[in-house]
């Protein structure tokens, strides 16, 4: 997702995000209760398509399967059932289903204006083996109304690496005295990719980085072009927890880089493990379109500078 610094924001921001739409839903469901009690499905109206804003549906999640938890003020018009279940489709397309096992619960929401693009985050702060994942469909379709594939694509990878390097296989919630890289979850396993990642990317820029202001974009840019040639992106600059995740979407999307760069040798951690070959060779065989990751770096960041406030001369 495009969200936090250190995992902590985007557990903020995630939050942020819950008590917005909770209490729009709420508002909208008094006056639509009669409805909802009625029991009957609700026929799409085609004709509406326009695109509201706020949480357009929660489901809860078993494999390729969802249920729907809760429906959202944003539900009616463009984002209807069925564009919620192409999404879905399209998700579960890409992702093979071993890669999202821990993740219980789906969110959609709509906001064109929220640099959010997605964001995971813990069911329960004490079992890191519940996720919900959240999608801005904003962002999924574009302004003419087209399903953006390549950019989707990525963002979903993007996440499901969350999931994989934050899960309770990789980090101990409990880890007291936390001797490795505590993700903002808890205390990552000694042998947990992050953790890996961490020792050997970060050690020498950890603390300048922590020291950078949560909303201080600025800071975060010049991070970024102090260090240019260690990040996939400038996005993977704000956390060793986004620079995993912008490195392993980059490993899946493109090409094997050749050359020694801190950012090259990120991309090929992923090699040193089998599982993670398998999965990005699972990927690529479910990506029948184009991928042009400038342009989607390009999106991606132009949306971070959005979110902060666009203080930033990227
Ligand atoms: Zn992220």
């Amino acid at each position: 997702m495009l969200t936090d610094s250190s995992v902590n924001i985007t557990i903020m921001k995630t939050s942020k995000h819950i008590l917005l739409f909770l209490s729009l839903f709420l508002s909208v469901a008094i006056f639509s209760c009669d409805k909802e009690d009625s029991g009957d499905e609700t026929p799409i109206d085609n004709s509406d398509q326009t695109r509201r804003r706020g949480l357009v549906a929660k489901y809860s999640v078993a494999g390729n399967n969802i249920t729907l938890i809760q429906s959202g003020p944003a539900s009616k018009g463009f984002f209807n059932e069925s564009r919620q279940k192409e999404f879905w489709s399209f998700f579960t397309s890409i992702i093979p289903a071993e890669a999202r096992s821990v993740m219980k619960e789906l969110e959609l929401f709509a906001d064109p204006e929220d640099g959010t693009a997605a964001y995971v985050a813990p069911l329960d702060q004490n079992n890191l083996s519940v996720w919900e994942m959240g999608h801005n469909l904003d962002f999924v379709w574009d302004n003419n109304n087209q399903f953006v594939k390549a950019e989707s694509a990525y963002t979903s990878i993007h996440e499901v690496a969350h999931l994989l390097t934050l899960d309770h296989t990789q980090v101990d919630v409990n880890g007291n005295n936390c001797g490795t890289f505590h993700t903002g979850e808890g205390c990552s396993n000694s042998g947990s990719y992050i953790n890996q990642f961490f020792s050997r990317f970060w050690g020498d820029i950890y603390q300048e980085n922590q020291q950078i202001g949560q909303d201080d974009l600025e800071g975060y840019a010049a991070f970024y072009r102090k260090y240019r040639d260690r990040f996939v992106s400038e996005y993977a600059a704000t956390n060793p927890g986004e620079d995993i995740a912008e490195s392993f979407a980059t490993y899946v999307v493109g090409d094997v880089p050749t050359g020694n760069s801190v950012a090259s040798q990120k991309i090929r951690f992923f090699d040193s493990f089998q599982e993670l070959v398998a999965l990005k060779q699972k990927i690529k065989a479910n990506i029948n379109f184009d991928v042009n990751l400038n342009n989607i770096r390009g999106v991606r960041s132009q949306r971070f500078m959005a979110q902060k406030g666009g203080k930033a001369n990227l």
